[in-house]
């Protein structure tokens, strides 16, 4: 292989830590071949750039017996304890982000920039958890019988299974093991398999940073067997899932069989709704950030954008000006703002959505639908005279099309963001305050951002209404999802009192 040829090769030869870039599983501490390779492809070239094992469905029991050998005493450490082995890990990973970064950068295709950008919100949820870990509170309970003394404890739920995207290839995993592992939980990892060699690396690095080798464990294969088998598993006590609404469907009811505890963290449909009064600049500019964030295939990204008639052509003309700034390449190039889509089917996909659109009547202001400079490109598109019914605005975009619908009624504006059974983020635009509590009250969504975008992180609650998921990850409440309450009642406290 010639190199010069191959950039995501030649870059993950030179890390500063080779270490990190592991072929094989990390089952019990140890790194276990499959049964076979899978090439990982740089979407930005279209060429493999590594390997990684593939394991058979008898590796699931193998997962389950080392993560239940070390459970009892992971739970039985102190949550400070458990706490220093996490900061220790955040460490270590911010240690090597520039590695880390080009590793993301390489399997998902998202600019250098946001991939360093990743790993920096990917350690902040390992400090954070290692934090709340020393906070999962039990509750002291106003009894309701005469001498008794009542209590809830807090205590870990068992072992716990993380599927997670290729989109967020190492904040997806920690967001869930800094939760699962502060609150005394074993995690095994199933990854995207677009996107293994971030989740090995962070094996790695929790190998260094002490978490024992079956509290924190990493598996690739084929993902419907694999997850079906973890899934039957009654030791398997809680699934954390993120990723389509479909697949999150499907495990749904396979969990159902066992009643584990789910998690799910799904698709989004974004409204952004840019009021008449908002300043005009702001929106525009935070329409370019809420829509492109890594290349478009955000969960958050604004998918519908709802303009006020009033400023609807300044808007549309200052923000096609903005699109046509936009740098396309390959992650690893400094210059590159939008990088390719990582998987093959986003572009066909695109493809499909836009002409769709204009077939039935949407109009193209910037940009065009075929662009395949030897990786999946999608060229930034603005559409207008988008409406309601066509299914650029009924699903997920995923890619870096903007979409734009026009309103003039506030009531109806809302009344049409809500029309989904997505339910993830909204952005508002407004200068006033009654429109910006009002439509944040209205507004069926987990998560509403007004006159902001970028606004996750750790202190955050995460998660989305309706379709768009279940629970809560990050915040005070993110490990929640990880702890069962038990109820201990105590009579005959006082001696003196009769029961
Ligand atoms: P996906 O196709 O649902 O895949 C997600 C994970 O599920 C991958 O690990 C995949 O493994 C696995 N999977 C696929 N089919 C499966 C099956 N039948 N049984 C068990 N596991 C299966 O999603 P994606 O395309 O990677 O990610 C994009 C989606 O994630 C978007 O809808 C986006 O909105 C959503 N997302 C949501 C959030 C949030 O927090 N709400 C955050 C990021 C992304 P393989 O790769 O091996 O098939």
């Amino acid at each position: 292989m010639n190199y010069t040829s191959n950039p995501g090769k030649l870059a993950l030869s030179k890390l500063h830590n080779p270490e990190l870039l592991v072929r094989e599983c990390y089952v019990g501490g140890e790194w276990v071949s499959g049964d076979g390779l899978k090439d990982v492809i740089d979407p930005g070239t279209l060429l493999s750039v590594f390997e990684t094992a593939q394991c058979g469905v008898d590796i699931v029991d193998i997962c389950i017996a080392h993560a239940e050998q070390s459970r009892s005493d992971w739970q039985s450490r102190l949550p400070v304890e458990r706490g220093l082995i996490l900061r220790k890990w955040a460490k270590l990973i911010r240690k090597n982000a520039d590695d880390l970064a080009v590793i993301i950068s390489v399997e998902q295709g998202k600019p250098l920039f946001e991939s360093k950008g990743e790993v920096e919100y990917g350690a902040s949820f390992l400090d954070w958890f290692a934090a709340e870990g020393e906070r999962a509170l039990g509750q002291s309970l106003p009894s309701h019988k005469p001498n008794m003394f009542t209590t809830n404890f807090a205590q870990p739920i068992g072992i716990s299974l993380a599927i997670t995207p290729w989109n967020f290839p190492l904040a997806m995993i920690t967001r869930k093991a800094g939760a699962a592992l502060a609150a005394g939980c074993p995690m095994i990892v199933k990854p995207a398999a677009e996107t293994p060699l971030s989740a090995s690396a962070l094996a790695v690095l929790a190998a260094e940073a002490g978490i024992p080798g079956g509290v924190f464990q990493v598996i690739h294969g084929d993902a419907s067997t694999l997850c079906a088998a973890l899934l039957k598993h009654p030791e398997i006590r809680a699934l954390s899932f993120t990723g389509s609404t479909r697949v999150g469907q499907i495990l749904l009811e396979q969990a159902a069989g066992t009643v584990k505890r789910c998690s799910m963290e799904l698709g989004g449909n974004a409204p952004f709704i840019v009021f008449e009064d908002a300043n005009l600049e702001q929106a525009v500019q935070a329409c370019m950030e809420a829509k492109f964030a890594t290349s478009g295939q955000d969960c958050l990204a604004a998918n519908r954008v709802y303009v006020h008639d009033n400023l609807h052509d300044e808007f549309v003309a200052l923000l096609a000006g903005k699109i046509e700034n936009l740098q396309v390449g390959y992650g690893l190039n400094v210059s590159t703002q939008i990088g390719p889509m990582t998987v093959a089917g986003t572009v066909i996909k695109c493809a499909e959505m836009v002409r769709d659109a204009v077939q039935e009547g949407a109009v193209i202001v910037t940009g065009e639908t075929s662009k395949n400079d030897g990786g999946y490109f999608v060229t930034p598109l603005l559409l207008t005279g988008v409406t309601d019914d066509m299914k650029i605005s009924r699903e997920e975009i995923f890619a870096p099309i903007v979409s734009v619908l026009r309103f003039n009624d506030v009531c109806d504006v809302i009344q049409r963001a809500n029309d989904t059974e997505m339910g993830l983020a909204a952005y508002v635009y407004t200068a006033s305050m009654s429109t910006a509590l009002w439509a944040s009250e209205a507004l069926e969504y987990g998560m509403v951002a007004v006159n902001a975008y970028s606004f996750t992180g750790p202190p955050l609650p995460f998660g989305g209404w309706k379709q768009s998921g279940l629970g809560r990850e990050g915040s005070t409440l993110g490990i929640n999802e990880y702890l069962e309450n038990k109820n201990v009642s105590f009579g005959g406290i006082c001696p003196h009192i009769p029961d």
